[in-house]
């Protein structure tokens, strides 16, 4: 089994806008057995009001709400017509949003019957004016969170310890059960040169908090290699270190590749073949 747990498609404001039936022809052609098709979940109704910063980074960060339904009938459709060359699962990566618990159980209530596979991430974190998405770019993170929590460390330790509610939270039978890049907030640690950008004391500890935690309910990890492409990152999500505890607990991770771009299906996979 060759497993891409990760990828995006045209549905994504974000992405590249290519075609998904080109990314899953590149797996074919990769010998991936397995494919996730893991789209952004709309964001809840009003939840722009209520975030702050870059305007483009909010209105672009998941897929469109009227376009849920053609996407699915699009993927299901995908997967049958490829089901001899590929197992596709189709599904979303979930924004989990503190707050906003209760619209995203509704969506998985509503869609859940049609979701093969899915991952729950953490974009969105409270910071400067309101939420803030924390991976659009290096300037607006620091305006919004750096600034905000004071140190570039404070404000990753409240990273960990949002992911801590996302794994304790309830949002209903249809939960995923990975956890997307549990250390995306690391994504421009480069980029601050007067900054310990390191994993802090108090955060290795949320961490493994965490990975007893995740352990504890049976869940999943999305070992995503996007940040080793990342200018400012230089290392996959989560970095070696982490991985090392995550391998001692034996808590499952699946390769994720995060595509965005046709030319990044199957990014990184020697990475997760080595650990
Ligand atoms: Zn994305
Ligand atoms: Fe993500």
């Amino acid at each position: 089994m060759k497993r891409d747990g990760h990828t995006h498609t045209e549905f994504c404001p974000h992405g590249s806008g290519e075609e998904v039936e080109l990314f899953i022809l590149k797996a074919i052609e990769l010998g991936f057995t397995d494919y996730s098709i893991t789209e952004h979940t709309p964001l809840p109704k009003g939840f722009k009001d209520q975030a702050s910063g870059e305007e483009d980074a909010i209105i672009t960060a998941g897929m469109n709400a009227g376009d849920v339904d053609y996407y699915l009938k699009k993927m299901h459709q995908l997967k049958k017509k490829y089901a001899k060359e590929i197992n596709i699962h189709v599904g979303f990566e979930v924004d989990y949003i503190t707050g906003f618990e209760d619209y995203t159980t509704d969506f998985l209530n509503e869609y859940g019957k049609l979701i093969d596979d899915s991952i729950l991430s953490l974009h969105f974190l409270q910071g400067a004016g309101g939420y803030r998405v924390i991976d659009y770019s290096p300037e607006d993170y620091q305006n919004g969170m750096i600034h905000h929590y004071g140190t570039f460390q404070k404000a990753q330790e409240k990273y960990f310890q949002t992911l801590l509610q996302l794994v304790d939270a309830d949002l209903g039978i249809y939960k995923p059960k990975r956890v997307g890049h549990i250390t995306l907030c690391q994504k421009f640690q480069t980029f601050y040169k007067d900054e310990e950008t390191h994993l802090s004391a108090e955060s290795i500890v949320l961490i493994d908090n965490l990975l007893e935690k995740v352990k504890k309910n049976g869940y999943e990890l999305d070992f995503n290699t996007a940040g080793m492409f990342k200018p400012y990152c230089g290392e996959p999500y989560p970095p070696l270190q982490i991985m090392k505890k995550v391998k001692e607990r034996e808590i499952p991770f699946i390769y994720g590749s995060d595509s965005h771009h046709v030319t990044d299906v199957g990014r990184g996979y020697q990475a997760f073949k080595t650990l």
